[in-house]
């Protein structure tokens, strides 16, 4: 197959080959919810269409990628969110306000894409009007009544308001999506010229190093693409936009936590009948958080003489400029 990103042939053997139940337990052992293993499982073989799927690296630009090159649905992320909750806070909204956005001092039109609870939108000043996509129904109508306004997609926001934004935010989501080339297509409908998009995506060396060290995949159909500089530069470039070079998170004491919970979220998927194993079903949260952060620590003791490799930043951001006409 070709690589989605530089569009090189890929000839190298798999990374990674996963089965739907490998797929699932990473996100919920059945140890955990067995009902909602089950239906978590069911969503990626009708994904994949298939019993299992692959990871890629392609050689060229270092892009990795699911095959089939297909992301999670509506349906996958409803099972997979019942759990999780956004970040209110991440190093690269700091980052995008004084590089991006202080080009403007006296504000603008703002569009973020996939903007998930609002929460970098939130932190601007009222010079910015903002605005924002949004699958969800539910989402958006919070949204709305918190003085953002919200399209269902970029497609809908090009219909619109295209030509009309100065900035446009994308905060960890092009790891998510297939079709990249008509998104950022879209992005560059909605700038103005001159305008600016800032990307952030998770790095892809940072997700090898990380399956490598903690032993957790950077599982498909979640993250189906694994960006690197380069790769996000190509496809940054084709949609004809001038990327500057990429900015890779600080390393942090915090990752490096963060990466422990991995370790004891890889030991439960991987072994049912590990002490991990038994403490996702632990009923009482207060107790299961209590165990899960106690194994954690344990890990993290572990693993003390790669404490460096798994402090170092996880994400990366890159800029792009929209070209002003000249002449
Ligand atoms: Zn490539």
């Amino acid at each position: 197959m070709n690589c989605p990103a530089c569009r090189a042939e890929v000839e190298s053997r798999p990374l990674h080959r996963y089965s739907t139940s490998q797929a699932a337990a990473h996100f919920c052992p059945p140890s955990r919810d067995a009902d909602r293993f089950a239906r978590l499982q069911a969503a990626v073989r009708r994904i994949w269409n298939a019993d299992a799927a692959e990871v890629f690296v392609c050689q060229g630009c270092g892009f990795g990628f699911g095959w089939p090159h297909v992301g999670g649905d509506e349906e996958y992320y409803s099972i997979l969110h019942e759990q999780a909750g956004y970040p209110s806070d991440r190093w690269e909204y700091r980052l995008t306000n004084s590089k991006v956005l202080s080009r403007w001092p006296a504000g603008g039109a703002i569009l973020d894409v996939g903007t998930g609870d609002g929460s970098f939108l939130k932190r601007l000043g009222p010079a910015w009007t903002r605005h924002a996509t949004e699958g969800s129904d539910t989402t958006r109508e919070r949204l709305r009544r918190e003085g953002i306004r919200c399209f269902g997609s970029t497609t809908d926001a090009v219909a619109e308001a295209a030509g009309t934004f100065q900035a446009v935010t994308m905060f960890q989501v092009l790891e998510h999506v297939a079709a990249f080339d008509d998104l950022l297509a879209d992005c560059r409908s909605l700038l103005r010229p001159g305008g600016v998009i800032a990307i952030s995506v998770p790095l892809a060396q940072a997700m090898f190093d990380q399956e490598r060290l903690t032993g957790c995949q950077d599982m498909i159909p979640n993250h189906i693409n694994k960006w690197s500089p380069e790769a996000l530069a190509v496809v940054l470039r084709r949609a004809g936009f001038e990327p500057e070079p990429a900015i890779v998170e600080p390393g942090s004491v915090r990752e490096g936590l963060y990466r422990a919970s991995l370790m004891t979220r890889a030991q439960a998927a991987s072994s049912p009948g590990s002490l991990a194993s038994r403490a996702y079903g632990i009923r009482s949260r207060p107790a299961r958080i209590a165990v899960l952060a106690a194994l954690s620590g344990g890990n993290l003791l572990a693993s003390l003489p790669s404490l460096p490799a798994l402090m170092t930043g996880s994400s990366f951001l890159m800029i792009g400029h929209k070209p002003a006409p000249t002449g």
